[in-house]
């Protein structure tokens, strides 16, 4: 991963749509040679903006976008999309409605062999037996297959995919997103994949960015971002986290579950402490400090929401679990799932 080449680079991206609101407010991020990024954040966060501009759909007010020595986008220029070899795929398709799967695909294509390339594309997605069908006979997971054939066909240098998978139901996304992985990988694309889906991005993701309030504020390896999220914000998007305020004292913050090392931090530092509900280990016992207020099943975990003297969280316990509500219990944290960062 680390020695991957950087094919396209957002330095400092800034634009505003309005004048007192920066959709994006200084964000960088590295696209990687043949490597998948999933970019998530929260609902105007900016993700659909930054890949607006990556497409040349949005001009930058600051910053720069470089493929490679090109640049697309800085003060000086302003690459038209047509010009940028960019593939899109949105979050409707937009497929020609007129237009067979055959056609949509050749559309973007030139010279006397664009039919045959375009034939060889829909047969790489399985599709070949669709070609001559139009938008409206295809299922939405075709649909979806058939403009990831039309972005890949010209073969881009960056493909951009904006939340694809969010128009089908569950269990045809799964299947469709590991589909999606494989035609990427096959084809060597570096590819942006924007999603506010947490489990989505983690599952496609060689490079996961997350994203808030216009900005980049982790990239990295999937499991190495959910394990050492950032900050409060980082670990929030990444799913259910407890966060505790405290203050470094001993290398140690204290919480109501006891001390958890802070390593890096400085004395008297104000910080967050991170918990995972499954980092929450319970335990009966009758002069425990806390009481279960709640048990809930969630198939292969329950989650019990429990109550001390400064607090209610939320406790995630491997099924089957002897806990009932009113019974009194101690807490301890596995480390494991518990990280201390700055306020
Ligand atoms: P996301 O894709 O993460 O949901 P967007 O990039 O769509 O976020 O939006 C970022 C911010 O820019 C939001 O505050 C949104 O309201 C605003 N915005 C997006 N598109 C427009 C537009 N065409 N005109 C004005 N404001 C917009």
């Amino acid at each position: 991963m680390t020695d991957a080449q950087t094919v396209l680079s957002i330095r400092g991206a800034e634009h505003r749509y309005r004048a007192d609101h920066a959709a994006l407010a200084g964000a960088d991020l590295d696209l990687h040679a043949g490597r998948i990024t999933a970019l998530l954040g929260p609902s105007g966060s900016g993700k659909s903006t930054l890949l607006r501009a990556i497409a040349g759909l949005e001009r930058l007010d600051a910053g720069s976008i470089r493929l490679g020595d090109t640049i697309w986008n800085d003060s000086h220029t302003h690459l038209p999309p047509e010009a940028r070899r960019v593939g899109m795929v949105f979050q409707d398709y937009a497929l020609f409605p007129h237009m067979t799967a055959l056609a949509n695909v050749a559309f973007g294509l030139s010279g006397l062999d664009k039919k045959a390339r375009a034939l060889a594309q829909l047969e790489a997605a399985e599709l070949g037996h669709r070609a001559r069908a139009y938008p409206h006979e295809l299922s939405g997971g075709e649909q979806q297959r058939v403009a990831l054939a039309r972005a890949l066909a010209p073969q881009p240098a960056v493909v951009l995919l904006d939340e694809p998978f969010s128009g089908l139901d569950r269990r045809l996304r799964g299947e469709l997103r590991e589909r999606t992985v494989d035609t990427l990988r096959a084809a060597r694309t570096t590819a942006l994949i924007v999603t506010h889906d947490a489990e989505e991005a983690m599952a496609v993701a060689d490079q996961l960015a997350l994203m808030d309030a216009g900005r980049i504020i982790q990239t990295g390896a999937p499991d190495d971002v959910w394990m050492n999220p950032v900050s409060a914000t980082a670990a929030k998007l990444l799913g259910d986290v407890e966060i505790i305020a405290s203050r470094v004292s001993g290398g140690q913050a204290e919480t109501p579950f006891g001390a958890v090392d802070a390593p890096g931090l400085a004395a008297g530092q104000p910080v967050s402490v991170l918990i995972r509900p499954r980092a929450f280990m319970l335990t009966p016992d009758e002069n425990g400090g806390f009481t279960i207020t709640r048990r809930r099943s969630a198939g292969p975990h329950l989650n019990h929401r429990f109550a001390g003297a400064t607090g209610e969280w939320t406790a995630q316990t491997p099924a089957p679990s002897a806990l009932a509500e009113g019974d009194r219990v101690n807490v301890v944290l596995d480390p494991v799932y518990v990280r201390v960062v700055a306020a």
